[in-house]
Formats: structure tokens, C-alpha cells, sequence
């Protein structure tokens, strides 16, 4: 390799080598929308839900405007707020809390699983306590797919079932990924994802789904997605949004489905080569027994003797950009620190934002390119 090769800059997640692979297909589905006008519920969008639902093996797929809309549509429909606790990861994306904040309920934080970045289901038990102990109802709880992996969602359903709260998964990044043999979608109450450009299945623009069984939940949130529509068109019959996908980005996501499965083998194929390349000097990431991951971020931890800021610098000196996710857990930011933690603390959730970082990762990260990634990795952590 010549030195200019050497040093071209990679990039994080390379959406354009998927659009050059979709190419006409794109263009063609784009111009469809574009000649029939249908801009909104145009019939891409109720393609779209059926296509989800066959993929996920949900019995219903009600698509919207955002993940964070996915998050909020649910606890809406599901009549949440003041006085409702509802326990979620501190080390995520700050959506998750977000979504539970905007309806006056409260969110509680509680801390992961030091291996998998995953809810840590012994918390959540703490979490849960705590909430009760402050006067307030526990009513459901928001397990993470962090990275796009998987939670352990048959102990988080055995404590939510016991404790009588409802499961709200947040697979905003998991989405395509599977848990002992089933797809994300299928394993709570409801599922929220995001089509945000950079997740695993991303559009052009905003969007997002929520997967469920419950027949009666699926109607409710067709009304919340609607301004809270009724059968009478002016009789808005609750509170609700303006949270419908766009025709055109549902015709973009219809052509980005089809080639899915094979790009969730590649980035497996790339997170393999990179624990052959890096699992011998580094923490690496762990799939759980029975979890799948679709990589949605590859995320090590550097080891103590390895300043981030230094090891960043390394990297991006090469033209290799990292990046930090996160650097700050929820209850360590400012529109969130006054919310309450599940008792024993999140010193887990703390220590990761203090050594985690991430490495370019997508479907499209050829060999060689990924060879230069683990070198420069290699060569910053021995310096
Ligand atoms: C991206 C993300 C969201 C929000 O999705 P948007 O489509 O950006 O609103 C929610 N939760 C997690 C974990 C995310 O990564």
C-alpha cells in the first residue's frame, strides 16, 4: 500500500457506498413517489408495515416519524405520566429517557451489565425499589439493544412480569438482531426502532417503527400517530402527534429491506475480524449466550494505561475517526442529573463512559481498509 493510500481518510459509517450499491433501484422507487404524489399514507408506507412485520415476525408494524416518536407513541397509548416511574439504562442514547421525561412520568435510571452494555436485570430490581420508595408506580421499563445487541430479554420480561410493569424495548439500534432464535420485535410488549440514517436500517431522513402483537395497542397508536384521531375525522378523541414516515422515505426503506440480511452478515463479518485483530490486547464486545447483534456500533475499552483523548488523536492523525458513545451517561447530563438512580448507584455505566470508544463499522468496511483500522488500533495502544 502506497503512503497516500495509507492515509486517506475512512469513514465512520459509510452511507454512501449503500446508496451506490442501491443505485437506480433508489432513484426509481423515489420517482415512483414522486409521480403518484402521495406524500403521505401513500400505499409504500402500508407496503412498508407489511414488509416489517413479515421480517420481524411481529403481528403488527406501526411506522412514524422518529425512534424517539416510536418511544414516546407507546407510553402515550399507554397512558403514562406523572406519578409513573419508568426504569431505563443510564448508559444509552438519550432518547430513551427522553421519551419517558416528555410524558411527566420519571424516568430511573438504573446501571448495565459490565460485559454486554446491556440493563443489568439485578438493578432493575433495585431500580424498581427505589421508584416505590419515592412514592412513585413503577409501570414499565425501556431495555436497550445497546450497539445492536440484543438485551436478555427473558430475565428482563420475568422481572417485569412479577413486578406488573410492561416492556417497552428501545432496538433503535438492535433492529435485525435476535434473541435465542427470535428477531427483536417480537420480545415486548412493544418495540421501538429508528430508520435515522446512521442505524443499522436507516433512510434518507427521520423515521421510525414500533412492532407489536397486541392488537389493541396497534390501534391506539395509529390514533396517537394521527393527533389522537377517533372514527369522527374532528372528534380527536386523546392527545397524539404528528407522527407519521413519509411515503418517500418508507419507498427508500422498502429497497434498503431487501438487501438487509446480507448487510447484517457483513458487518458480522467485519466485528469478526476485528476481535481476531484487536480481542488479544483489548476488551472487546461479547455477544450473550443466545443474543445476536446486527453491530450498530463496534465499542471497546481501552485498556487504563491508554489515555482516550491520545488514542483518538492516534487514530485520527491516520485519517481513522472514532467515536464516543457515550461519553456522558444520562444521569451524569444536564436535563437528566436531577432524576432519580436505582439504589447501589451506576458505577458500571460510569466506568464505561469513562473507556469506551468506537470503531468505524458498517457493511461495507472491505479488508484492507479494516486491516489499517486494526494496525493503527494495535500501534496506538502499544505506544
Ligand atoms: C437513535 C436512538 C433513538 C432515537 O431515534 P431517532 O430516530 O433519532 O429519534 C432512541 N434510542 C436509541 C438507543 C437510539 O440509539
Amino acid at each position: 500500500m502506497n503512503q497516500h493510500l495509507r492515509s486517506q481518510p475512512i469513514p465512520f459509517i459509510d452511507i454512501g457506498a449503500q446508496r451506490r450499491r442501491l443505485g437506480k433501484s433508489i432513484d426509481e422507487a423515489v420517482l415512483r413517489v414522486l409521480s403518484h404524489c402521495q406524500f403521505i399514507n401513500g400505499p409504500e408506507v402500508t407496503q412498508l408495515e407489511a414488509q416489517l412485520a413479515a421480517f420481524s415476525g411481529a403481528k403488527h408494524v406501526v411506522s412514524c416519524a422518529s425512534g424517539t416518536d416510536a418511544l414516546l407513541m407507546v407510553l402515550m397509548a399507554k397512558g403514562i405520566g406523572p406519578g409513573d416511574a419508568v426504569l431505563c439504562p443510564s448508559f444509552t442514547f438519550c432518547a430513551t429517557g427522553e421519551s419517558v421525561a416528555l410524558t411527566g412520568a420519571t424516568p430511573v435510571f438504573v446501571d448495565v451489565d459490565e460485559a454486554t452494555f446491556n440493563i443489568d436485570v439485578e438493578s432493575l430490581k433495585r431500580g424498581i425499589a427505589t421508584a416505590r420508595k419515592l412514592g412513585l408506580k413503577p409501570a414499565a421499563v425501556i431495555p436497550v439493544d445497546l450497539f445492536g445487541q440484543s438485551a436478555d430479554h427473558d430475565a428482563i420480561a420475568a422481572v417485569a412480569m412479577s413486578e406488573g410493569l410492561f416492556v417497552l424495548d428501545d432496538a433503535a439500534q438492535g433492529f435485525g438482531a435476535s434473541y435465542k432464535g427470535r428477531r427483536l420485535g417480537t420480545l415486548a410488549l412493544a418495540t421501538a426502532t429508528s430508520f435515522f440514517p446512521a442505524k443499522p436500517l436507516g433512510c434518507f431522513g427521520d423515521g421510525g417503527a414500533i412492532f407489536t402483537d397486541d392488537t389493541a395497542l396497534a390501534e391506539t397508536l395509529r390514533s396517537v400517530r394521527v393527533h389522537g384521531q377517533g372514527s369522527d375525522k374532528y372528534d380527536n378523541v386523546r392527545l397524539g402527534l404528528t407522527g407519521r414516515l413519509d411515503t418517500m422515505q418508507a419507498a427508500i426503506l422498502i429497497e434498503k429491506l431487501k438487501i438487509f440480511e446480507d448487510e447484517i452478515a457483513a458487518r458480522n463479518e467485519v466485528a469478526e475480524r476485528y476481535a481476531r485483530g484487536l480481542g488479544n490486547i483489548m476488551i472487546v464486545p461479547q455477544l450473550a449466550k443466545g443474543c445476536t447483534s446486527v453491530w450498530a456500533q463496534y465499542t471497546i475499552r481501552l485498556p487504563k494505561t491508554v489515555g482516550r483523548d491520545q488514542f483518538a488523536a492516534a487514530l485520527k492523525a491516520q485519517g481513522i475517526p472514532t467515536a464516543i458513545y457515550y461519553p456522558k451517561s444520562l444521569h451524569q447530563q444536564t436535563a437528566y442529573r436531577n432524576f432519580p438512580v436505582a439504589e447501589g448507584g451506576l458505577a458500571v455505566s460510569e466506568r464505561l463512559s469513562q473507556d469506551v470508544i468506537s470503531l468505524p463499522m458498517h457493511a461495507y468496511l472491505d479488508e484492507a481498509t479494516q486491516d489499517r483500522i486494526i494496525a493503527a488500533v494495535r500501534g496506538a495502544v502499544s505506544a
